[in-house]
């Protein structure tokens, strides 16, 4: 499976990185050894010392398909889940810095927090999911989809035009405003509001810093 992951999708998380609003979608990927599930603890990195959370809604592919067309991409995911994009930001911006790639910034083991997948029919409208983080019991990043530069539809049919999009591929969309670094002994959690969950939404993800 593949790990697709884009960057800069939320104008204001693009301007407080100080990062042009981009015209096309950025993309990146992470390996599937990035993955961390069931919400276990990340253990924080030797080689960084500033690593940050992305709070970001995550879309699981359903079928597999080329060259979708954006009209035709709802077809192709139907489930979400709440992701944590782990990045190393001091390494990611020497590699900027450099002009090399970043994956050692953005997909070392852990680098994906994901949580369990629901059906997208549990979210009352996708252009307005509104979804949070909290660390330590403070919310420190709130998103909605309405913000999105590039919809989930969109992103699906510009990805699918280089990498073919197979059942289980799943893609990290993107992060609003508000990301900071993590320190030991902290703990994050990530909510979702769903049509049929409590008003504050529901806990998709805890993960302990370690
Ligand atoms: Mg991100």
């Amino acid at each position: 499976m593949k790990i697709i992951c884009i960057g800069r999708n939320y104008a204001d998380h693009a301007k407080e990185l100080n990062n042009p609003v981009p015209k096309k979608p950025l993309v990146f990927m992470k390996p599937s050894s990035a993955l961390l599930v069931n919400n276990k603890p990340l253990y924080y990195p030797t080689f960084t010392e500033d690593l940050h959370y992305e709070a970001e809604l995550v879309l699981k592919i359903c079928r597999n398909g080329r060259h979708v067309q954006p009209e035709f991409a709802h077809k192709y995911y139907n489930q979400i889940a709440f992701g944590i994009d782990f990045t190393a930001r001091d390494v990611q911006q020497q590699c900027k810095e450099k002009g090399h790639p970043w994956e050692i910034a953005k997909g070392f083991d852990g680098s994906a927090g994901l949580s369990n997948f629901v059906s997208i029919d549990r979210v009352e409208d996708k252009n307005a999911i509104e979804f949070y983080l909290k660390k330590n019991e403070e919310i420190v990043q709130y998103g909605n989809t309405k913000d999105l530069i590039f919809t989930f539809d969109y992103l699906i049919s510009y990805v699918s035009q280089y990498f073919k999009l197979h059942q289980g591929d799943i893609i990290f969309t993107g992060t609003p405003a508000g990301v900071g670094a993590v320190e030991i002994g902290d703990v994050l959690e990530g909510f979702i509001k769903l049509k049929d969950a409590p008003e504050g939404g529901q806990l998709f993800l805890n993960c302990e810093i370690r």
